[in-house]
């Protein structure tokens, strides 16, 4: 298919499905890497901008800061909840203590 033969077959695509083609180009999607809402048509502008690859490198920064912060709550909840070692201050101690600062 040359230059023109592509031309016209796609004038006469756009004029048949001229109404379904408009609707579509219209509609939103949101974006995968920043989460905008942006016209379908300029999906693909957007995601070569600056702002949405700012705004991806910023969500997978707070995503990693997210899932190390979810280990350090689990590390530290299995260190309280261990049995082994003592973690209890003997109430004896800790009156004797008290008398001692009065
Ligand atoms: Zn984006």
């Amino acid at each position: 298919m040359n230059n023109e033969q592509r031309k016209i077959y796609n004038k006469s695509y756009y004029i048949k499905n001229k109404e379904k083609i408009l609707k579509t180009a219209l509609t939103k999607q949101v974006c995968e890497f920043c989460n905008r809402s942006i016209i379908k048509n300029n999906m693909h502008i957007h995601q070569s901008l600056n702002i949405c690859k700012r705004t991806a490198d910023h969500n997978t920064l707070l995503k990693k800061r997210k899932e190390d912060t979810k280990i350090f709550v689990n590390e530290l909840q299995i260190l309280m909840t261990d049995n082994s070692k003592p973690n209890i201050i003997d109430s004896k101690d800790m009156n004797q203590e008290n008398e001692n600062i009065i």
